[in-house]
């Protein structure tokens, strides 16, 4: 394997090893912050849930206080829980604090303590959580002393995770005792070991997991009032779970924020147990992924990072990598909406980051030595270029002179009035051809070295084309006639047109000679003239050799000759088309060719009118 190959190679395994690392390291770091902001979005897009409909929220709200005059009194709870006991509800959980809540005298307190054990009756106290075995310490003070009460305590990220007071968790054990949500969700579900619930965790010797949140105004829900007016339906509460609460907005301790909302009374506690219930029931409470997990998604997407920073152009790579943060947060909130996974997002979010900028200033160094190494190259072409151009131009210009005596010499031998022998006439023949060839070939080299240096500059004048082809016809005629070559012309009568008299002359020249050259013997060139759409179209057609398609599209480039021309006796340079197709886009115009082999080649040149 090359060596080069073999340092590819090895430069890729590195990039690898690098992501790795730095997804490993990552993960060592805890984001809870930014973590807790996109669980909150994903609760936030994520659809609700569907409820069972085994929870029903009761709530003494507003209308509730209004009637009674103030938070229901003993009496009026008496009336509820009469009214309740006929609808056989599967429990009843009181929330409120029942000492100081409810206001009633000793006998009063007595009714309510006897009524309610008509019903499957909870008081809660969800702010203490007793040592298992003190439970004879956690009691109400009489006459409600024999109510069950029950610590079924709401918790707030105040120490952990995003540490914002949001309510995000749930217990579901202290020491292995069972709390009130689980206890009754256990009865539904028959899951009573904490540990056996979907992503449950051990937490301070507590077991807990997250709330699976149901939108606000997600459970049934009726007023403490409606219930003791009689106004419902027995079936709606029979066999339920019934939550009792206040939810009035007097009073801020009645409510907790949420990932809906970090408002001061974003949702009841009375609707937070019944997201918790609900939540046990279903078991349906989210999963965070496993680290390893979080390790995977972080490392491979280093991965790609690192490679697209280092091989993609930094638009393309920029979008590729905003596509990913988009794919990634789609999938990770598909996963959690359908199937209450929780895959981390900042970690593999943070990568993109820290890799992209970690690695942009490594690709701008490698970027800048190579377009340096490229300038040095560039300046060396450069520089060897010009000193051939000029060698050319020198070489051109001072061959010209003694090649012009030559000629000179040849014309004044063949006007010597004395007899040559024909060896001699054939041989002063050859040498005239040969200087004529070459003072040609030097035409086209100085030409081409005006071009490089941009040196050829259009001299318009007005000019009629006809008679311009009709002078290139006569000066070619020579050379036609020594391959017995007839040259027909057809030209449409048209006005004057601004062309370079000289670069236009070199052009059709160059056509016409090209159509004898590659022409054989006895064979009829037509060049013609037309005027078509504002334009003058000039064409040179032979019946010689042609030009195969494959070869068309390079007999514009410099020096370019084709393959049956090489292979012909025919000299040239390859310089002809080249000068011409230049030339003629100086006129803005346009050459350009059609050719079968061996039928022939029409080439046309299309000259704009108005210049
Ligand atoms: P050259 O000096 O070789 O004629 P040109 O640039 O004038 O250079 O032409 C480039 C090539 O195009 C020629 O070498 C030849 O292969 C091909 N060519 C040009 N004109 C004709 C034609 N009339 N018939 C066939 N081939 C032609």
């Amino acid at each position: 394997m090359a060596k080069r190959q073999k340092r590819k190679i090895l430069f890729r395994f590195m990039r690898v090893i690098l992501a790795v690392g730095i997804a490993l390291f990552l993960v060592q770091v805890r984001f809870d912050f930014i973590e807790s902001f996109f669980y909150d979005l994903r609760v936030r897009i994520s659809p609700s849930p569907n409820v069972t409909g085994q929870i029903v929220t009761l709530a003494i709200d507003n209308k509730t206080e209004e009637h009674l005059g103030g938070y229901p009194k003993a009496l009026d709870h008496v009336v509820l829980f009469e009214r309740l006991a006929e609808a056989e509800p599967m429990a009843v959980v009181y929330l409120q604090n029942m000492e100081e809540d409810i206001i009633g005298s000793y006998e009063d307190l007595e009714v309510l303590a006897e009524v309610s054990e008509k019903i499957n009756f909870f008081a809660v106290d969800d702010t203490r959580l007793p040592e298992p075995g003190m439970e004879e310490y956690f009691r109400l003070l009489p006459p409600l002393q024999d109510l069950r009460l029950r610590s079924a305590p709401i918790t707030a990220d105040i120490s952990t995770f995003a540490k914002d007071g949001v309510s995000r968790r749930m217990i579901l054990s202290f020491k292995n005792e069972s709390l009130l949500h689980l206890e009754l969700a256990s009865e539904l579900n028959k899951i009573s070991d904490a540990s056996q619930y979907r992503g449950s965790f051990v937490h301070k010797r507590t077991e807990q997991a997250y709330i699976n949140f149901h939108k606000p105004g997600s459970f049934s829900r009726v007023s403490f009032v409606d219930i003791m007016d009689g106004n419902f339906n027995d079936s709606d509460l029979r066999g339920k779970i019934i939550l009792i609460g206040r939810d009035t907005r007097a009073n801020i301790n009645d409510y907790v924020t949420t990932p809906f909302s970090r408002d001061s009374t974003a949702m009841s506690r009375l609707e937070l147990h019944a997201n918790i219930f609900e939540t046990l029931i279903q078991n349906s409470a989210p999963i965070r992924s496993p680290w390893w997990l979080d390790f995977l998604a972080t490392a491979l997407i280093s991965i790609l990072t690192i490679f697209v920073v280092m091989a993609v152009r930094p638009a393309k790579g920029l979008t590729i990598l905003i596509i990913t943060i988009a794919f990634y947060f789609t999938f990770c909130t598909f996963f959690f909406a359908t199937g209450g996974l929780w895959l981390d997002m900042t970690h593999p979010l943070l990568s993109i980051f820290i890799c992209y900028y970690f690695f942009i200033p490594y690709r701008l160094i490698v970027e800048n030595r190579k377009s340096w190494e490229y300038y040095q190259k560039h300046a060396l072409l450069s520089q060897v270029e010009e000193m051939k151009s000029n060698f050319m131009r020198l070489m051109s210009h001072d061959l010209k002179t003694p090649v012009a005596r030559i000629q000179g010499m040849v014309e004044l031998i063949n006007r010597d009035p004395n007899p040559m022998s024909p060896a001699q006439e054939k041989a002063v023949d050859s040498i005239g051809k040969s200087a004529d060839e070459l003072t040609s070939f030097f035409g086209s080299v100085l030409s081409l070295g005006r071009i490089e240096s941009k040196d050829v500059k259009l001299q318009l004048k007005s000019r009629d084309v006809n008679a311009l082809l009709k002078e290139v016809v006569a000066k070619c005629e020579d050379l036609a006639m020594q391959k017995n070559i007839k040259i027909i012309t057809e030209f449409e009568p048209m006005f004057s047109m601004k062309i370079d008299e000289d670069l236009m002359r070199q052009v059709f020249v160059n056509l016409v000679e090209n159509a004898i050259k590659y022409s054989p013997e006895g064979s009829n060139i037509l060049v013609s003239t037309e005027e078509v759409n504002g334009k003058v179209a000039v064409q040179v057609a032979d019946q010689g050799i042609g030009i195969p398609q494959d070869e068309i599209p390079s007999l514009f480039s410099k020096f370019y000759r084709a393959e049956a021309a090489r292979d012909s006796k025919v000299k040239g340079s390859g310089l002809g088309l080249y000068l011409s197709n230049y030339f003629v886009q100086l006129h803005q115009g346009q050459i350009s060719v059609e050719s079968e082999p061996q039928e022939g080649s029409t080439f046309t040149v299309e000259l704009p009118m108005g210049l």
